[in-house]
C-alpha cells in the first residue's frame, strides 16, 4: 500500500462524488408558480422582494410508477418561508423553506402547493438575488442515498480520528465495499449523469445533445449499492466491538430562535412558525426524535399565529417528543435586568408553562447570554430550577473556563447543576457529524464526574433546526467504530441523572459568583437609550405595584396584576435587544414598547397615588403635598414638584412611607458661582475645562478627587470582530479629552443649583447641567448628547483620592466586588463590567461613589471609576446611539462604606425620585405602609398577588451582613407566611436574613 491514510480518504471522497451523481432517479420539473397572483417562470428573478411574497403551484401529481416513500419534492424559491402542501384527500401539511430545508418527504399523490416566503437568508441577510431557483418532485434512489451518507460520514470520521488504529481497518472497509458496486459505464448515459457534477461543470465544452433525464442505477446496480452498504455495516459493527465507542452524548435536537437580532419581531414569528412545522414532522417521522425549545413568548405568539400547530406541539409535549424548557418568558440577558425582573421572567414563565403544557420546569436554559450574574442561583432555587445549561462561557477569549459540570454557586451560596459543552462545529447550533461528536466529547472535562455530556443540535439563531439528514446520520452512528453513543434525551431528565450521579460526589467543582464573559463587553453600553427606557420601565413597573399595595394597606381595592406591562419589559430583555446587539427596526419597537410601559407604570402611580391622597387628606385647611417614599431606604425629601419645582429640605421620608408636607424650607447652606457650587456638605471647584478640579467633602474635612474629575473622552473604537457587541482593551490608546465651550451657572437655589457646562466633539454636542441639590452631597450630571459620530465610544473618569483593591458594584439584588488591579489574566480580561445603579470605591472609613439611572458599563482601575457614556457601531445598527439620548449619573462622596454612607438610598433617589401630588389639608400627616427595621434591607417588590389573594413584600439583603429585621404592618394586616418566587406557600416566615438572601412573604387582611 503506497497512499497514506489522508489519501486513501481523498480516494474515497471522489469515488462518493461520482456515486452521489445517481442518487435522483428521475426528476420532473413544477413549472407552473404564480408570483402574488401574476406567472412567474421557473429561474426568474422575483418582481418584488419587499414583504411578504405568496408563492402558488397547481395541482402537482407524482407520476404512477414513482414509488411514493421514494419521492421527494426539492424547492429553493429564492429565501426563507413556510411551505404548505394540501393534498387531494383534504390533509395539509407545513413545512420551513430555507437553505437548510430544501427537500420534503410527501404523503401523497396529489397536492397543491403554496409557500409565504421572504427575501432574506436565515441571518437576515436580505437576497439580493432572489429567484424561483429550483423546483421538481424528485425520485430518490434511497439505497444509494443511505450508502453514500453512510459512506460520507466514514470518510468525515476518519478524518478526524487521524493518528487512531481504528483508521486504517475503516479505510479498509470502505475500500472493500466500494469494490462490490457494480457501476453503470454506457458512456452516453454516464457522460449526461455526471455533467452536473463539480469537475464537469469545470469543463470548456461538454458534448451536445446530452439526455436530460439520464437513466438511473438498473436493478443489478441498485442490489450492488445494497450489498456494498451492508457489507459496509457490518463491517463497522465488528470494528465497533474492536474499538468500543469512547464516551457517550446525550442529543437534544434544538432550533435557536433569537426573538429578535438581525431581523424584526414580526419576522420571528414567522421564523417560528416554520421551524415548529418542520419539527413536529420529523417527530412524526422519527418517534425517537427530542427537540427543546426555550421561551413562554415564543408559544404565546404561536398560539395566536396558527392554534392548528399549536395543538400539534401540545400533542408532542404530551407524548414526550417535545420538550418546553427553560423557565423563562424569553431567554434574556442576565447582566443588566434587576432582581424583580429576573423573578418576572421565572413567575410569568413558569405559570405560562404550567398552564400550558401542565408542567413547570427545572432546567434554566441560557446557551447564548452575554455573562451571567451571580444572583442567578438564588432567583432560579426559588423559581423551583435547580439545573442551569449555557455554552457562552467558553467564548471567552483570554481564560478558558474550568469546567463544564459544576455546582454554581451564587451571591448567597445557593447552587444549581450547571452543565456546559465546548463544540467548534456549530456551538449550540451543533451539526451531526465526526467532527462536532468526537470534539464535544475530547472537550469534556468532567466526565470523570459523569459519563454522559449533552449536545444540542440543528441550524440555529435565526431557527430552521434539526434535518432529516441530521437524525439519519445519528442512526448510522450507532454502528461505528470510536465515535461516542449517541441517545436522543430530553434536557430535564439528563439532568436527572446528572444530579443523581454528582449526588455523593463531594470532588464537583463549584464556580462562585459571577460568570464574566471576556467577550461582547459593550453590550453594556450600546443601544444607551433603549437601556435607560428599559431602567425607566423596570423602576416605573416596581413603584406602580409599591404605590397600588401601600393604597390597598389604605383600604383601596388590590390592583390586578400588570403581567401584559412586564411581558413587554421581559421580552425586551431578550439577549440580542437589551444588549444592543439587533438592528434598528428592533429597537424602533423596543424604544415604542418601553416608552409605552413607562407610561403605563406612571398612570398606575398617579391613580394610586390620588387614592393615597385621599386617604391621608383631611381636607380643607392648608394646601399640602402627598410626598411617598417607595423604597425601604430612609431619603432625605429632595424631590421635583409639579411644574419642575426643585424642593431639598431638612426632613428625611422613612422607607413605603406617605407623608404629607407643607411648605417645605430648603436646607441651608447652598450657593453657586461659575466655577464653584456647594452646599453644607461639599463643595465643588470647576476647572476652565468643565471638570471637577475639586470636590472636598466638609464633613469629613477632605478632597476626593485624586485628579480632575469628569473627564470626558472621545476614543476610538473599531473592535476587530461583533462591532456592536465588543469594545476591546486598546481602546484607551486612542482617545482625546472633550473640554467645556462654555460654562454657565442655570440655577440658582435655594434647593437646587446648577452649572451647565456644554462640550463640542466635531458634529456633536453634549450639555451637561452639573446639579446640587441643598440636602446631599450627591452631585449629578444631568447629561443631554446630540450625537453624530461613528464608532465612538465616550467615558466618563473620575480619579479617586481612595485607595482599595477592589471596587463594589451593584448587581441584580446584591453586589459583586471585583479587583481594581491587573495581577493577573483574570482581572486584565475585566476591563469594562457590569453595574447596576452603582460603583463603589471605598477604603475604610471613606468611600465615592458613581452612580447612574440607566448605563451598566463602567471601569475600575487602580483609583479610578469610570463610566461608558455611549458607542456608536455600525453593524448591525448603522445608526446606533445616534442622535439625542439623556441620562444622568452623578458622584457621591460619602462616610463609611457603601452601604452604611447611604449609597442605596441615593442610587434608588437618583433612579426614582421620590413621588408627591398635591393634596387638601392633612399637612404634617405620617403613615408608614411597612415598616422594616433591624438589619437594612432593598425591596425587590412589593406587588398584589397573582392569585388575587393579597400582597406579596420581598426583600433582599444587599450587602452581603446577616441580621433580623422586624416588618410592621398596619393594623388588619398581617404576615401570612413566606412564599417562594412562584407564590407558594414555602412554610413558616424567616425574618432573619444571611448574606444576599432573598425572602418574600404574603401579606393578607387580618388582626
Ligand atoms: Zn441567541
Amino acid at each position: 500500500m503506497t497512499l497514506t491514510r489522508s489519501q486513501r480518504a481523498d480516494r474515497l471522497g471522489r469515488r462518493l462524488e461520482e456515486l452521489e451523481l445517481w442518487t435522483v432517479r428521475r426528476s420532473q420539473p413544477l413549472g407552473d408558480w404564480t408570483f402574488n397572483g401574476d406567472a412567474l417562470a421557473a429561474g426568474a428573478p422575483w418582481p418584488t422582494r419587499d414583504g411578504i411574497a405568496v408563492f402558488r403551484h397547481p395541482d402537482v401529481e407524482v407520476p404512477a410508477d414513482w414509488p411514493l416513500d421514494e419521492t421527494r419534492l426539492d424547492l429553493d424559491l429564492g429565501g426563507e418561508g413556510l411551505l404548505r402542501l394540501a393534498y387531494a384527500d383534504g390533509s395539509e401539511e407545513g413545512f420551513g423553506l430555507d437553505p437548510n430545508h430544501r427537500r420534503f418527504p410527501l404523503t401523497g399523490r396529489r397536492f397543491t402547493l403554496s409557500a409565504e416566503c421572504v427575501a432574506r437568508l436565515p441571518f437576515g441577510v436580505p437576497n439580493r438575488d432572489a429567484r424561483l431557483a429550483h423546483a421538481r418532485l424528485a425520485w430518490i434512489d434511497r439505497g444509494l442515498a443511505e450508502y453514500c451518507l453512510l459512506l460520507r460520514q466514514l470518510v468525515e470520521t476518519v478524518r478526524q480520528l487521524a493518528d487512531h488504529e481504528a483508521v486504517e481497518p475503516m479505510l479498509d472497509a470502505g475500500e472493500k465495499s466500494l469494490r462490490q458496486l457494480d457501476w453503470p459505464t454506457e458512456t452516453r448515459n454516464y457522460v449526461a449523469r455526471v455533467a452536473p457534477g463539480r469537475q464537469m461543470q469545470s469543463v470548456w465544452q461538454l458534448p451536445a445533445g446530452l439526455a436530460s433525464d439520464p437513466d438511473g442505477l438498473d436493478e443489478a446496480g441498485r442490489a450492488s449499492v445494497d450489498k456494498a452498504n451492508k457489507s459496509l455495516v457490518a463491517d463497522l459493527e465488528s470494528l465497533r466491538r474492536r474499538y468500543p465507542p469512547t464516551g457517550a452524548l446525550a442529543l437534544t435536537g434544538h432550533a435557536h430562535i433569537d426573538l429578535a437580532w438581525l431581523w424584526p419581531l414580526a419576522e420571528t414569528r414567522r421564523k417560528a412558525n416554520r421551524t415548529f412545522h418542520t419539527m413536529v414532522g420529523l417527530m412524526d417521522r422519527h418517534p425517537e426524535f427530542r427537540f427543546n425549545q426555550s421561551t413562554a413568548q415564543l408559544y404565546a405568539f404561536l398560539a395566536e399565529d396558527d392554534p392548528a400547530l399549536f395543538a400539534r406541539i401540545k400533542e408532542k409535549v404530551a407524548s414526550g417528543q417535545w420538550e418546553p424548557i427553560g423557565a423563562m418568558w424569553v431567554e434574556p440577558d442576565t447582566n443588566m435586568p434587576t432582581g424583580e425582573s429576573f423573578v418576572r421572567q421565572l413567575l410569568y414563565g413558569q405559570r405560562y408553562f404550567e398552564r400550558t403544557f401542565g408542567r413547570r420546569h427545572t432546567v434554566c436554559w441560557l446557551p447564548d447570554c452575554f455573562g451571567f450574574s451571580p444572583a442567578l442561583p438564588q432567583l432560579l432555587r426559588l423559581g423551583g430550577v435547580d439545573s442551569f445549561f449555557t455554552i457562552k462561557v467558553n467564548w471567552s477569549e483570554t481564560n478558558a473556563m474550568p469546567f463544564d459540570l459544576f455546582w454554581w454557586e451564587g451571591l448567597d451560596g445557593s447552587r444549581v447543576l450547571t452543565h456546559t459543552f465546548n463544540n467548534s462545529a456549530g456551538g449550540y447550533n451543533a451539526e451531526i457529524g465526526a467532527r462536532a461528536l468526537l470534539e464535544t466529547w475530547r472537550n469534556f472535562r468532567d466526565k470523570h464526574h459523569h459519563p454522559e455530556s449533552l449536545l444540542s443540535f440543528g441550524f440555529g439563531d435565526g431557527g430552521g433546526g434539526p434535518t432529516e439528514e441530521m437524525l439519519d446520520r445519528q442512526r448510522q452512528f450507532a454502528s461505528f467504530p470510536v465515535v461516542p453513543s449517541l441517545r436522543p434525551v430530553n434536557v430535564a431528565e439528563w439532568f436527572t441523572d446528572a444530579h443523581k450521579a454528582v449526588a455523593d460526589d463531594s470532588d464537583l467543582p463549584v464556580w462562585v459568583g459571577e460568570m464574566y464573559l471576556e467577550l461582547h463587553r459593550a453590550t453594556l453600553t450600546t443601544q444607551g437609550r433603549t437601556k435607560h427606557l428599559h431602567r425607566r420601565a423596570e423602576r416605573a413597573l416596581i413603584t406602580a405595584e409599591t404605590v397600588s399595595c401601600m393604597a390597598a394597606l389604605l383600604g383601596a381595592p388590590i390592583a390586578g396584576s400588570l403581567e401584559d406591562q412586564w411581558r413587554l419589559v421581559l421580552r425586551n430583555q431578550f439577549h440580542d435587544i437589551l444588549p444592543g446587539s439587533s438592528i434598528r427596526e428592533v429597537y424602533e419597537q423596543s424604544e415604542a414598547e418601553l416608552t409605552s410601559v413607562v407610561e403605563a407604570g406612571d398612570a398606575v402611580i398617579a391613580d394610586q397615588l390620588s387614592k393615597i391622597a385621599g386617604a391621608l387628606a383631611t381636607g380643607g385647611g392648608e394646601p399640602g403635598m402627598l410626598v411617598v417614599n417607595p423604597d425601604l431606604s430612609p431619603r432625605p425629601l429632595r424631590l421635583e414638584a409639579e411644574g419642575g419645582t426643585a424642593l431639598a429640605g431638612d426632613a428625611t421620608v422613612p422607607g413605603v412611607t406617605a407623608v404629607v408636607v407643607g411648605d417645605v424650607a430648603p436646607a441651608p447652606g447652598l450657593s453657586v458661582t461659575e466655577r464653584t457650587v456647594e452646599n453644607a456638605g461639599v463643595r465643588v471647584t470647576l476647572a476652565d475645562d468643565g471638570t471637577l478640579a475639586s470636590v472636598f467633602d466638609k464633613e469629613s474635612g477632605r478632597e476626593a478627587l485624586a485628579d480632575r474629575g469628569n473627564q470626558i473622552w472621545a476614543y476610538v473604537d473599531k473592535p476587530r470582530n461583533w462591532d456592536a457587541w465588543d469594545v476591546e482593551e486598546s481602546y484607551v490608546e486612542q482617545g482625546e479629552e472633550i473640554a467645556a465651550a462654555e460654562i454657565s451657572v442655570t440655577e440658582t437655589g435655594p434647593h437646587r443649583a446648577a452649572i451647565t457646562i456644554v462640550r463640542r466633539f466635531r458634529g456633536s454636542e453634549i450639555r451637561q447641567t452639573i446639579r446640587l441639590w441643598a440636602n446631599s452631597a450627591r452631585i449629578d450630571f444631568k447629561t443631554d448628547i446630540d450625537w453624530h459620530e461613528r464608532r465612538i465610544l465616550l467615558k466618563a473618569r473620575f480619579p479617586l483620592a481612595i485607595r482599595s483593591d477592589h471596587a463594589t458594584f451593584e448587581c441584580a439584588n446584591g453586589v459583586i466586588q471585583r479587583p481594581t488591579h491587573r495581577n493577573t489574566s483574570w482581572e486584565q480580561a475585566k476591563f469594562e463590567v457590569a453595574a447596576h445603579r452603582f460603583a463603589d470605591l471605598s477604603e475604610h472609613g471613606y468611600g465615592v461613589a458613581l452612580l447612574n439611572d440607566g448605563k451598566y458599563g463602567h471601569h475600575a482601575l487602580g483609583n479610578e471609576l469610570g463610566l461608558s457614556l455611549l458607542r456608536s457601531p455600525v453593524y448591525p445598527d448603522p445608526l446606533a446611539d445616534e442622535g439625542r439620548q439623556s441620562f444622568t449619573y452623578a458622584l457621591f462622596p460619602h462616610k463609611g462604606d457603601w452601604l452604611s454612607g447611604g449609597v442605596l438610598a441615593e442610587a434608588e433617589d437618583l433612579n426614582r425620585p421620590l413621588l408627591s401630588t398635591p393634596v387638601e389639608g392633612g399637612v404634617g400627616t405620617s403613615w408608614t405602609a411597612v415598616g422594616v427595621s433591624g438589619i437594612p434591607l432593598g425591596l425587590s417588590g412589593f406587588k398584589p398577588a397573582e392569585d388575587g389573594n393579597g400582597m406579596i413584600l420581598r426583600c433582599y439583603e444587599p450587602a452581603g451582613a446577616r441580621g433580623t429585621a422586624e416588618v410592621a404592618l398596619p393594623s388588619g394586616w398581617r404576615i401570612d407566611g413566606e412564599v417562594d418566587l412562584l407564590e407558594d406557600a414555602s412554610g413558616g416566615a424567616e425574618f432573619h436574613f444571611l448574606p444576599f438572601k432573598l425572602h418574600s412573604w404574603r401579606i393578607v387582611q387580618g388582626g
